[in-house]
């Protein structure tokens, strides 16, 4: 973990007058921490890791999609650690491998295509079983948002009224969400389509809060991973006018809906509004070239 210096990231503040807005806009540009182990990936990840050194085990295995950000940054940690590293993939080995996944086989990780069936049973494990170190799926799980805490207290993010971020298994913002003040609000942009109890989830892995808490479920764009051409249109305009470069599966859906909100006057005169980048660039290798103008 020796190549993450967390004195690198730093907050950027958005141009209020292309977003036609007076209210303050802040994000924070966790992307830059790392391009493999990326954005909130290090945070959820730390302290599996240091559970896997005092137990010395000597590989680790954890569970992901195609277009997991969590299976690279879990592979490359591995890699850079020396510690042997499985990785199981829902669904039938691909013809072609994804981006993502040909990246989690140059670092060196083992993957292991298992069925629905399979794969479901198969994530029930986690912590040492038989020299064999099992993280969570998408690095979930208390130790995951134990981790993600530390993004609230290492950046010291008391001061903002509302905090957002993008949510995909939800443990970055329930660790968020347990570290944050009865001053602030924290609200969570789904990207998943038609899972409207990720709240309640996140609700339950932050084990009790004192900020007020929203997840909003619209702004999915059709599904996880999926875009149109109104998200590439944002996408490029936002890195124009912001010079902010986005993902597609999150952090673009985030700033769109940051945007939208703002321009509907959803927050209340003079707030102080933190966007939380989380990076996954690596993701927008798998659509489609030359959609991207960054
Ligand atoms: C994994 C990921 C998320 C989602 O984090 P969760 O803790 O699963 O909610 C958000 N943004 C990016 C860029 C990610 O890679």
């Amino acid at each position: 973990m020796s190549t993450i210096n967390l004195q690198h990231a730093y907050f950027q503040n958005l141009d209020t007058k292309i977003l036609q807005t007076a209210i303050e806009v802040g994000i924070l540009r966790l992307d830059v921490l790392n391009k493999l182990i990326s954005g909130n990936k290090w945070f959820k990840l730390l302290f599996y890791l240091q559970e896997v050194k005092q137990l010395k085990a000597e590989c680790i295995a954890s569970f992901g999609g195609t277009f997991s950000n969590h299976i690279v940054a879990t592979a490359s940690a591995c890699n850079e650690a020396g510690i042997k590293c499985t990785i199981y993939i829902r669904g039938e080995k691909p013809a072609l491998y994804s981006p993502t996944l040909l990246q989690v086989q140059k670092l060196n990780a083992n993957l292991i295509f298992l069925n629905r069936n399979e794969y479901d049973n198969a994530k029930k494990k986690s912590g040492l079983i038989n020299d064999v170190y099992f993280i969570p799926e998408g690095g979930s799980g208390e130790l995951g948002v134990k981790g993600a805490s530390t993004i609230y207290t290492t950046y010291k993010l008391e001061n903002y009224d509302f905090i957002l971020a993008a949510c995909g298994t939800g443990t970055t913002i329930a660790g968020i969400l347990r570290a944050a003040n009865q001053n602030q609000t924290i609200i969570g942009i789904n990207v998943l389509k038609g899972y409207e109890k990720l709240e309640q989830e996140i609700i339950e892995m932050t084990g009790g809060f004192k900020a007020k808490f929203t997840l909003l479920n619209d702004f999915h764009f059709g599904g996880y991973a999926k875009y149109n051409q109104q998200l590439i249109d944002f996408m490029n305009a936002f890195y124009l006018q912001q010079k902010i470069p986005t993902d597609f599966v999150y952090t673009a859906k985030l700033c769109y809906a940051a945007t939208r909100l703002l321009n509907q006057n959803y927050f209340k005169p003079n707030s102080k509004l933190l966007l939380i980048h989380s990076g996954g660039l690596q993701g927008n290798m798998g659509i489609k070239q030359g959609l991207l103008q960054f």
